[in-house]
């Protein structure tokens, strides 16, 4: 039961890793300080919001779930759900982080990094899902991305990405540069 409860808030969490990234942070249904953070690590990949700023979100999600679910279901179902929730967050945490600053290891880690770098530099109202393309597809956001175009500006932020001022080397089919900055740039060839 307990285990059942715990699946099922780490589901809720990936909805609401959509719901956060599409309707609070880019759709602002909260208003502009609720995205300020999350449109400055747009504009640099590889800035993330402080722990304060997560930790205040956290409580705020965390204790409005377990106001409702523990007096309804009691304190096991309530703390089951949010213990759900808390691992569903900090996997997607450590999954968002990784995308930025480390090159993929696997299979899914190459989908995660094509699908979320798609929503930074090419259509920041597609693929809001980070962990799993499930929502996207539900609300009709879901782009499959083959090819990932990276701004000149924004590739040397990527430190897997590169070597020597190129694409690094098994990568070069999916991500591409823009000629005519790469070969001479040492901004991009020092993050190699
Ligand atoms: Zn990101
Ligand atoms: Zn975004």
């Amino acid at each position: 039961m307990m285990m059942a409860l715990f699946l099922v808030g780490a589901f809720v969490w990936s909805l609401l890793e959509y719901t956060l990234h599409r309707w609070v942070f880019h759709e602002r249904i909260l208003g502009r300080r609720a995205s300020h953070e999350h449109l400055e690590h747009h504009a640099k990949v590889n800035w993330f919001p402080p722990w304060s700023s997560k930790l205040k979100a956290a409580a705020v999600v965390l204790g409005g779930v377990g106001l409702v679910t523990v007096p309804l279901g009691g304190a096991v179902v309530g703390l089951s759900l949010v213990g759900g929730i808390v691992a569903g967050w900090l996997t997607y945490e450590a999954l968002h982080r990784a995308i930025h600053v480390a090159g993929p290891r696997s299979a899914y880690g190459h989908w995660a990094r094509r699908h979320h770098l798609h929503h930074h530099f090419a259509d920041p109202r597609k693929n809001h899902g980070v962990s799993t393309p499930l929502w996207d597809v539900v609300f009709g956001t879901f782009v499959s991305v083959e090819i990932v175009r990276v701004p000149a500006r924004q590739a040397a932020k990527l430190p897997w990405l590169l070597h020597d001022g190129h694409i690094a080397a098994g990568l070069e089919g999916t991500y591409q540069l823009p000629d005519f900055v790469v070969a001479d740039s040492p901004s991009l060839a020092r993050t190699a």
